[in-house]
């Protein structure tokens, strides 16, 4: 392990091993060296972070901090960060630096955590690939040539490589789950609405959910505890109180209070890959370690997918109508009227993949067209939820796949959409139906890691943590890391804290 996990770090830090100071110049040169091969990373924030960590030492010094005081984290690029540039990795935004931050970095800088980078991502989350980049495509760190999934490939990417122990994510249909599990990480997508949205640039609004991508459930837990929470400036967030996942810093995860019953949709299980094997031995590791395991079918999961994408691409041709040239983002030179003004400014800075949501979205928003396909879309997303709420009368979670295969080929399926979409099919009916789910390193297929999804009741985080956390007592896939080469951090204090 590259990284000991937060808690260590914060021992370390208590300790006085190293100062923040020295962790964050670490990362910030570790990181430099890194992206020269990964692409992992937009914005390296050298003077922002280094003000935080002298910040967060004189506090330290005082005894004024808590679990997260001083620990690295890298935010998705998607999530506006005042005085930095905030790109969602779109021509249209790469000059634009936000006014203010979302509240989920108004929380983690709260909390003491000291953003050192901001990760690359599909431009405007869409994608599974990491390859729809203005600023290029991310390498999976297990193998360079292979992508690292997406939209969140960066944060997953960098996470992987030891950069740092935590990232932010979004996951609208699988974007926190696909990259965590192509790169041999944990990631959680909390229930619709228990991270605000607020300043976090909208894709499908009501499917955006913020997340964690960290090596353990543990560090997961500790970050969604303190960026989750109601905020009044998100409509949509949660007024649900969770005092389990308020209080997890002081408590840790702990282990669930009883033995747990869990499903396994048979439609996640009919092609059987080399996933699906070490999925069964998962099963196996849990069973011994008490659960019990029943077969449900969620029989409207092949429709998720179509569902998803018209949901999804209808939102996002709303959502992204804003980007009009004219307030903020790219403008087009040279133009006579406000119309070419409009029409130049979008066409020359959105990417193909983002024109492609905007066509097949408007598209099924259009009248004539509304209740064949956006309405029905709607019909679908209802009956996947009530799959969902009819299997949980009976289970406490459920356990599938999180992807139908390994991290594939760089350019194996650009040619492809369809193909690509294909990828999210086991993501996207717990995106539809609001639920939290979670991938975690469930083995390796051919040298790359494999990863399984567990998905939980609404709001139900603290049984899918602590079954997480059984897991990951059970089994150390989670503690494997890419041989990146030269070790990007060989040299860092905290490597020889661990040796
Ligand atoms: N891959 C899916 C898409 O392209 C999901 C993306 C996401 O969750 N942001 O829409």
């Amino acid at each position: 392990m590259i990284f000991p996990g937060i808690r260590d770090i914060a021992a370390a830090l208590d300790r006085g091993d190293y100062s923040v100071r020295e962790l964050t110049e670490q990362c910030l040169s570790d990181a430099r060296t890194a992206n020269e091969r990964l692409n992992c990373l937009i914005t390296i924030a050298d003077e922002r972070a280094l003000a935080q960590a002298d910040a967060i030492d004189r506090a330290r010094a005082r005894g004024d901090t808590g679990t997260l005081a001083g620990v690295p984290l890298v935010h998705k690029d998607i999530y506006c960060t005042e005085g930095l540039p905030t790109t969602c990795a779109s021509r249209m935004l790469a000059n634009f630096t936000a006014p203010y931050s979302a509240t989920v970095v108004e929380r983690l800088d709260a909390a003491g955590m000291v953003t050192f980078a901001k990760a690359n991502l599909d431009e405007f989350a869409m994608g599974s690939s990491n390859e729809n980049s203005h600023f290029g495509a991310v390498a999976n760190p297990w193998d360079t040539d292979r992508v690292p999934g997406g939209s969140s490939g960066g944060s997953a990417a960098s996470v992987a490589a030891g950069l740092t122990p935590v990232a932010t994510g979004t996951d609208t249909g699988g974007s926190i789950r696909q990259p965590a599990s192509f790169c041999g990480i944990s990631g959680i997508k909390p229930t619709y609405g228990r991270v605000s949205r607020y300043g976090m640039i909208a894709f499908a609004s009501s499917l955006d959910q913020g997340g964690v991508l960290a090596r353990d459930v543990e560090d997961l837990a500790l970050v969604l505890g303190a960026m989750a929470g109601y905020d009044e400036r998100d409509s949509t967030s949660s007024s649900h109180d969770d005092a389990w996942l308020e209080g997890v810093s002081h408590t840790g995860v702990g282990m669930p209070d009883r033995s747990l019953t869990i499903g396994l949709p048979l439609e996640y299980f009919e092609h059987h890959t080399g996933s699906v094997a070490l999925v069964d031995a998962a099963k196996a590791t849990l069973e011994a370690a008490g659960a019990r395991f029943v077969d449900v079918s969620l029989p409207n999961t092949a429709a998720a997918i179509p569902a998803y994408y018209i949901i999804a691409g209808a939102e996002a041709s709303t959502n992204l109508s804003r980007y009009d040239g004219v307030r903020f983002g790219y403008r087009c030179e040279n133009t006579d009227s406000i119309e070419e003004l409009y029409e130049r400014s979008r066409s020359e800075a959105f990417g193909a993949e983002v024109k492609r949501r905007i066509l097949t979205g408007t598209y099924a928003l259009s009248v004539g067209y509304y209740d064949a396909y956006y309405l029905k879309a709607q019909k679908i997303r209802r009956l996947i939820q009530n799959d969902f709420l009819r299997a949980f009368e009976s289970v406490d979670l459920l356990l599938t796949p999180t992807t139908p295969g390994v991290a594939f080929r760089r350019g194996e399926l650009t040619g492809d959409p369809v193909a690509m979409y294909q990828q999210d099919v086991y993501t996207t009916p717990a995106s539809l139906a609001g639920l939290p789910a979670m991938s975690l390193p469930c083995g390796m297929h051919e040298r790359l890691p494999v990863g399984m999804q567990l998905i939980g009741p609404h709001f139900a985080e603290r049984a899918l943590l602590q079954a997480g956390a059984l897991y990951q007592r059970e089994t150390d896939w989670h503690s494997l890391t890419p041989d990146i080469g030269e070790h990007p951090s060989a040299d860092s204090p905290v490597q020889k804290e661990e040796s």
